[in-house]
């Protein structure tokens, strides 16, 4: 299975749950607006928490695509 994550960067808010969900995946800019450092993860552990990061975001920013 791959799975990507994807970030809508006009829509994120910065407040930076996802960084402090996933720091492996996720850091931020200096606007604080997302940036997706690792966007395909690649063990079960690192995909269960990629999925938590998007059900966290508060601005919805985040998606996975799987497939
Ligand atoms: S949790 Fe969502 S709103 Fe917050 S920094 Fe991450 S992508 Fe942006």
């Amino acid at each position: 299975m791959t799975v990507r994550i994807t970030a809508d960067r006009a829509t994120c808010m910065g407040s930076g749950q996802c960084v402090f969900t996933d720091p492996d995946a996720f850091d931020q800019d200096d606007d604080g607006k997302v940036i997706v450092v690792r966007d395909e993860p690649g063990t079960d552990e690192e995909r269960d928490r990629a999925r938590l990061a998007v059900q966290i975001c508060p601005s919805r920013a985040l998606a996975l695509a799987e497939g």
